[in-house]
């Protein structure tokens, strides 16, 4: 999960701040020494903590914190505060040039996920923004690079240009654009070479490229896994390219969060994107005030809701609503809100979202995924007329269900009961609500 470590040392040295009446400078000063050492071990930019630290300290023993009936919430208020502003403030959209199509170049050193991720933003672009992008392969390098792109536009059903591994890249960049300014593409993303290292081949040929296509984006895409090596990269690339943004990818393996903390202190380069895993749509934008919250535990309800809005079908939604309340649930309706959540990603993401869900917090709940599975599958093993009407699972019907999901009898009997118990609660629950409208109120 990203950012776990830091976010659970950091919460720690919190909670004994939070319920506080009084707090005193040397409280203050104490507990910055603390995120001091946990912003440094999460491996974030020596200067970046500084600066850091010493900002939160001025605000937090002025006059804003210390006369303030609540401190210790007020100093935590301060740290959120800081920690947005050092991830960039306001979310930082990606271009939209005036005559299309937006020419975004996608740079970045090997195994950083720039191919993945050209892939996911198409598909970002299309899915969120109704775009039509094209794309083009001019990693000639890379074995394997331009091939991996053709397969994701074949997966997403989504053009790829390319003219092969032999010819100059700067030949590529440009037909690609060509290419798309006839087919009336809104978005040209161009996968370019990457290296092991930093070297001058490397800027040299992209200089090439940025020079030929005039590119209204130039997006680095880093590995935030690498920490300080990442900000090193930044640094590198946008000396000689002037980026307009970053995307940090695996942020979903990063522990520690030093790249995502000072990539933009750093640089002055917002990030535009953080990739959250290796699926086509685990790439989100980045929002410095909802990650700042993350780290803080106080969740990310907005994300919660964007997630379920993009994959949640409102009216079908609206509909299930009603059958919850009237009891009429079916197994068909199990299955399908089954579905709408897995859609939305894996499961202890999701709880990780939700205010006050610290990693303690998520021990406890203990998601196990491939219980939602066996569930799925003993579902999937009923007729519909057993989906609709489950009182007529029978004795031989049970052990018929259970060889077609390769389940035993007892987890056919334990889902019936516990799906049986689910609408008996809605049923109390709907006639309480009854009552009290009726009653105007229930003791
Ligand atoms: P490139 O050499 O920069 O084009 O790198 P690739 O696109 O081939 O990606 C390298 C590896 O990183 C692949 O195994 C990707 O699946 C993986 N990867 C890319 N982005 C992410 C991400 O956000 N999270 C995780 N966990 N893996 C990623």
């Amino acid at each position: 999960m990203a950012f776990e470590g830091l976010a659970e040392r950091l919460q720690a040295t919190f909670d004994k701040m939070k319920g506080r009446g009084k707090v005193s400078e040397a409280d203050v000063k104490e507990m910055m020494r603390e995120v001091r050492l946990a912003l440094l071990e999460a491996d974030v930019n020596f200067k970046v903590v500084k600066k850091f630290v010493n900002d939160v300290k001025e605000r937090a023993v002025g006059q804003e914190v210390m006369k303030s009936l609540t401190p210790g919430q007020q100093v935590i208020k301060v740290v959120n505060e800081e920690l947005t502003k050092l991830m960039g403030e306001e979310q930082s959209k990606i271009a939209l040039a005036q005559k299309p199509p937006t020419v975004v170049m996608m740079v970045g050193l090997q195994g950083a996920g720039k191919t993945t991720t050209t892939g996911k933003l198409a598909n970002f672009l299309r899915k969120k923004n109704n775009r039509k992008p094209l794309m083009a392969a001019a990693d000639i390098y890379r074995p394997a690079a331009i091939d991996q792109l053709e397969t994701l536009g074949k997966q997403l059903s989504m053009p790829v240009f390319s003219l092969g591994d032999q010819v100059n890249p700067v030949d590529i960049a440009t037909g690609a654009v060509n290419q798309a300014k006839e087919e009336h593409h809104d978005y040209v993303l161009i996968d370019t070479a990457g290296r092991l290292h930093v070297d001058e081949d490397l800027m040299g040929e992209l200089q090439r490229i940025k020079e030929a296509v005039q590119p209204d984006e130039i997006l680095l895409v880093v590995d935030a896994m690498t920490g300080q090596d990442a900000v090193n990269v930044a640094e590198s690339f946008n000396e000689q390219l002037d980026l307009t943004g970053i995307v940090l990818t695996k942020l979903d393996g990063d522990t520690r969060g030093g790249a995502a903390l000072s990539v933009k202190a750093v640089t002055g380069t917002p990030i535009k994107f953080a990739g959250m895993g290796e699926k086509i749509d685990q790439l989100e934008p980045f929002h410095p005030e909802r990650m700042a919250s993350r780290i803080l535990g106080m969740g990310d309800v907005l994300s919660l809701i964007e997630k379920a809005q993009t994959n949640v079908d409102e009216e079908r939604a609206k509909e299930l609503e009603k059958k919850m309340r009237t009891a009429e649930l079916t197994f068909d309706d199990f299955l399908e809100q089954l579905e709408q959540v897995r859609n939305m990603g894996p499961l202890d993401e999701l709880l990780a979202m939700i205010p006050g869900a610290n990693k303690k917090a998520l021990k406890n709940v203990q998601v196990d995924e491939s219980q939602i599975g066996r569930v799925e599958a003993i579902v999937r093993s009923m007729t519909s007329h057993e989906k609709q009407q489950p009182s007529v699972i029978n004795a031989s019907r049970k052990r018929r269900i259970a060889k077609g999901s390769g389940t035993s009898i007892q987890d056919v009997n334990r889902l019936l009961k516990q799906f049986e118990d689910m609408k008996k609660m809605m049923k109390q629950m709907t006639n309480m609500q009854g009552k009290k409208k009726g009653k105007g109120g229930f003791q």
